[in-house]
């Protein structure tokens, strides 16, 4: 992309963004940082955080290094723990929001319905569900990967007289203190929430379909001298953390996930062992025993859960659910479990991405009928081709798993800042990525499928409806390296006051 900027006095982007989670956040931050005034943040929920704003249930925390799983530019000094709880991550983003004197450009409960490209202006028309109208030079998504939540139905549930929320959805008002509770789901979010309550509840029962691995990775406490160090020394300290994380989770589970070797091989073994050695009951051990690979589900990990079902108000349920009346859960047996709480720890749609919200983009092209007939697809997880000047975090393709979203989206920003500084150089105009390279890219991502360790034979949210792991399938390294800089050949660029025929490479559609 050619670096001159003859073309006349910088002007000023205006961009929306869609979401005030940690990745809309973090992208506003970034524009202001760069002295970029004209942006506005549209949230459809009541609050600000995204998932921190949605996921209430106790015993949430987060299982990335907290050190890793923060803005780069914003270090916290004050982490109570190497991975935190879910309120202190919310508090974290409210005070960086607040720092950054954010909250004045958000709008909550402001869900978007739609934004059109105008052709001839260049322009965004972007319309709220409440339909109010305005118009932006750029879009950048931040709506969010696991969002949507997933209630199965269940023949009966809505017999069931006590309470029955998602697990995203946590009714507050309803008490667990001595109550029989029932959690639906053995994710990452049924473990904690098991451990979360079984202080609480009278009698807890975990539903499991399917068994989980457990990478055992214990949860230290900062000392009041760790915090008083990162406070004192954060220039010295907050990268030699970051670095340190960082080396240890992707130089393990980011290289496990997508390649066979050692790092494979070590993780599987200390699932393989934490249950061996965790559950003493041969029984209870071979209920516990998932037949597929560490890690082709998304990791589970934390420490103490296996211990929990040596409590007497604890229990395994895997015999399945039959359904659902006015008293409890039936299983399979026949059995009848009587509860006060059913929670539904059943995951998301993790493949709705953007949408509902819908984009029309250069020739009328709306995304979700770009979108309808496969799996949500982008270049590079950043941009989706016929869609001028719009930037994802957190789209299609972005190394989920067990990596930190923070790091991921802060790479995204980062790239959709460089394409925001160039336009307001009037370096260009719009852009977006070409057809061709957006399915070069899908058939090298598929390509590298094989080696990883999705495809072992599990089924997962990273599957999507073609049968394939949607997943970037390479080390998150990779990431960064590809998303350092546009590669030229890969975009259409418009250039100001340029003629169409005069563009290259072609346009697409
Ligand atoms: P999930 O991993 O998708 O797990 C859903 C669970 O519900 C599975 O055990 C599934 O069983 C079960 N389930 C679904 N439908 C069912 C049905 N009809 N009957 C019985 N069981 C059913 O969802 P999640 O635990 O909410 O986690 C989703 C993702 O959120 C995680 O993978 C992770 O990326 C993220 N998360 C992160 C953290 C963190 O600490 N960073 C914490 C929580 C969540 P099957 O396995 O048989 O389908």
């Amino acid at each position: 992309m050619s670096t001159s900027n003859g073309n006349g006095a910088a002007r000023t982007p205006r961009v929306a963004i869609i979401g005030a989670g940690m990745s809309g956040i973090g992208m506003a931050c970034k524009l202001r940082m760069a002295g970029i005034e004209s942006f506005h943040i549209y949230e459809k929920w009541n609050g600000l955080g995204g998932t921190w704003h949605a996921n209430t249930y106790p015993g949430l925390h987060c299982d990335v290094p907290s050190r890793n799983y923060q803005y780069r530019f914003a270090p916290n000094p004050n982490w109570s723990h190497v991975f935190s709880p879910g309120r202190e991550i919310w508090a974290y983003l409210d005070k960086v929001a607040t720092d950054f004197d954010l909250k004045g450009r958000m709008s909550f409960n402001t869900e978007v319905a739609e934004a059109t490209w105008d052709e001839d202006r260049h322009v965004w028309t972007l319309t709220t569900k409440a339909g109010d109208v305005s118009e932006w030079d750029f879009i950048v998504t931040a709506c969010g990967g696991l969002v949507e939540t997933r209630t199965p139905h269940i023949p009966g549930m809505e017999d069931f007289q006590g309470a029955l929320f998602h697990s995203a959805e946590w009714d507050h008002r309803v008490p667990l203190k001595g109550k029989r509770v029932a959690c639906i789901g053995t994710g990452s979010t049924g473990m904690q929430i098991t451990k979360g309550l079984a202080d609480v509840a009278g009698e807890f029962e975990l539903y499991q379909r399917t068994p989980q691995w457990i990478l055992p990775l214990p949860n230290r406490r900062y000392s009041r001298l760790t915090k008083w160090a990162m406070r004192t020394f954060p220039e010295q300290l907050e990268p030699l953390f970051f670095r340190g994380h960082q080396l240890a989770t992707e130089g393990t589970f980011g290289v496990a996930v997508v390649q066979p070797g050692w790092q494979r091989t070590m993780l599987s073994w200390m699932c393989r062992k934490h249950l061996q050695w965790g559950v003493k009951d041969p029984d209870l051990r071979r209920r516990l025993t998932p037949t597929d690979q560490p890690m082709c589900k998304r990791l589970v990990m934390g420490t103490g859960f296996y211990k929990l079902f040596r409590r007497p108000n604890v229990n395994l349920v895997d015999t399945g659910i039959d359904h659902i009346e006015a008293r409890g859960i039936v299983t399979k047996d026949g059995v009848l479990h009587e509860q006060d709480v059913i929670v539904m720890a059943t995951g998301f749609n993790a493949h709705a991405f953007v949408r509902p919200m819908e984009l029309t983009g250069l020739n009328g092209v709306k995304l979700s009928d770009a979108w309808g007939e496969r799996e949500p697809y982008g270049y590079r997880s950043v941009a989706v081709p016929g869609f001028p000047n719009v930037f994802m975090l957190i789209g299609p393709h972005s190394p989920f798993g067990n990596q930190s979203l923070f790091t991921i989206s802060e790479t995204q920003a980062d790239f959709a800042m460089g394409c925001i500084q160039r336009w307001r150089d009037r370096e260009l105009e719009w852009m977006t990525p070409t057809a061709e390279a957006t399915e070069r890219f899908n058939e090298e991502m598929k390509a590298a499928l094989p080696n990883t360790i999705w495809t072992t034979g599990c089924k997962s949210w990273y599957i999507g409806k073609d049968g394939l792991p949607s997943v970037w399938p390479w080390k998150a390294s990779h990431h960064r390296e590809i998303l350092r800089q546009p590669d030229p050949a890969d975009w259409v660029i418009a250039r100001p006051g340029e003629r169409e025929e005069e563009r290259t490479p072609e346009p697409v559609a």
